[in-house]
């Protein structure tokens, strides 16, 4: 996928006119948010287990290479084949090459963020492989020709109406010539559609929200069991996971799924959890013949032991941007990369380097809703404020800003000069707002005073109030 995090500032701009998508981010912040908080208080245990979660991911984390390999054993065991990628271009690769072992023509997919973050879909139609999308809304961002805006709901950005459009755009040729509008018959229109391509398929490729080290299986949670389709029907079904996706045994993955599917859409549950462990064996009754594990580090394994590494934690429920005030602004195709919203504000600077990403560590109010919510408590300001210090010391962070922080670690440094300097400011300010106390305009924060006006300060400083109050 194209990054184009550096036009962060623009994407919003643009994405905050949107009539459309204002509707339709107007759901996620409504809707998410409350089955999450819902979910949790009826759940006793719910900050324990969050607490689980997150011992679970950094043992794991603290023993990657054990469990990585053991997970290895077991699938090799099972009769699979797992396929070490240490970046995009040889994940790709590796997968092309399973396709044209079966003269694959055509693959089916279930939702996988990890084939999204290699540009998959693109290249495998660069190789003639015609790529299909089951998950719905994946379905409809490829009809859209557009990257997902979510990482739960990829298409969380279209209306209904959007979407009536182009089904009729595209089905026509499978007979639907009728413009649908009721939601549940558009459903059914897409899953009429889609039915014909699972038959015809010769691999099915999936993602992974878990790798269980134990079994050597790979398990994958849909609400709309496409995923199952998709990884029993062809002959052959790749699994692509990113490393940092392993965990020990069955019962560490129960504790991080009870913690998952509340956080993402207030579920207890997901509808659908399917393990997969090898190809079919002689007594199955279905199952694909030929079973791959893609493992893909992409960058993480340079993340273990450093500032980042908690953010290997993420289980990709969605709950940070759910909770953000600045991703229910700008939606998620502002940040310009497959990850939006605080993870991959904190994500994809590692991902797509500083530079490209330098906006997005700015994307933030630092309520610290996006901590709160983590299931696995990842503490994602903390992260934010490392990727800033980068920029800053990187020289990336635009001048103004740089010399304005250079300023205030100045005062900062010299208290008898940081009260003087705050007593002057607030009342000059203080004179600038005038009878009304509004600041219109402001040098150098006309990003604010732009489009509201600034409240002036009242009265004394807090230092002056603070001593006051305390009689010194
Ligand atoms: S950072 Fe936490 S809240 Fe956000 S997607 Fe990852 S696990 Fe969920």
């Amino acid at each position: 996928m194209q990054v184009t995090s550096r036009k962060f500032k623009e994407n919003a701009h643009e994405a905050m006119q949107d009539e459309n998508l204002r509707a339709a981010l107007g759901r996620v912040k409504e809707g998410f948010t409350a089955k999450r908080a819902e979910a949790a208080a009826d759940l006793p245990e719910f900050e324990d287990l969050r607490d689980q979660a997150r011992d679970i991911k950094d043992h794991v984390l603290e023993n990657l290479d054990y469990y990585l390999e053991y997970f290895e054993k077991k699938v090799i065991e099972a009769g699979g084949v797992v396929h070490w990628c240490s970046n995009a271009k040889e994940a790709k690769e590796t997968i092309l090459k399973i396709c044209r072992d079966v003269d694959a023509k055509t693959v089916t997919k279930g939702k996988s963020m990890i084939t999204e973050e290699i540009g998959l879909n693109k290249f495998l139609e660069s190789e003639g492989i015609e790529p299909i999308e089951t998950d719905l809304g994946e379905y409809i961002i490829q009809l859209a020709d557009e990257p997902p805006s979510h990482i739960i709901g990829p298409a969380v950005h279209k209306t209904k109406e959007q979407v009536t459009e182009l089904f009729h755009e595209h089905h026509q040729q499978y007979g639907y010539t009728e413009r649908e509008e009721d939601a549940e018959k558009l459903v059914g229109e897409a899953r009429a559609v889609l039915r014909h391509k699972y038959v015809v398929a010769d691999v099915g490729i999936t993602g992974a929200n878990f790798l269980v080290a134990e079994t050597g299986s790979t398990a994958i949670v849909t609400n709309e069991g496409n995923g199952d389709l998709t990884q029993s029907l062809p002959k052959t079904h790749i699994a692509v996971a990113s490393i940092e996706k392993v965990i020990p045994t069955l019962e560490d993955v129960s504790t991080v799924m009870r913690v998952l599917a509340r956080s993402a859409t207030g579920q207890e549950m997901s509808v659908y959890t399917t393990f997969s462990t090898g190809p079919k064996r002689s007594d199955d009754i279905d199952g694909p013949e030929n079973f791959h594990v893609v493992l893909l580090d992409g960058g993480r394994s340079e993340m273990i032991g450093t500032e980042l590494q908690e953010l290997l934690r993420c289980i990709r429920c969605g709950a940070c941007m759910n909770h953000c005030p600045v991703y229910h602004a700008v939606g998620g195709h502002s940040y310009g990369w497959v990850y939006p919203g605080p993870i991959g504000a904190a994500l994809n600077p590692q991902m797509v380097g500083i530079e490209e990403a330098r906006h997005l560590p700015n994307a933030s109010s630092f309520c610290g809703r996006c901590e709160e919510v983590c299931p696995v408590r990842i503490p994602i300001p903390k992260i934010l404020r490392h990727w800033r210090e980068k920029a800053f010391e990187q020289q990336i962070s635009p001048k103004p800003e740089r010399w304005g922080i250079e300023l205030w670690g100045f005062f900062a440094k010299r208290p008898w000069a940081y009260r003087l300097m705050t007593k002057v400011a607030v009342r000059v300010l203080g004179l600038m707002g005038g009878k009304n106390g509004k600041i219109k305009s402001l040098p150098m924060n006309n990003g604010w005073t732009a489009v509201r006006d600034l409240p002036a300060p009242q009265g004394a400083t807090f230092m002056e109030q603070w001593k006051k109050q305390e009689g010194r």
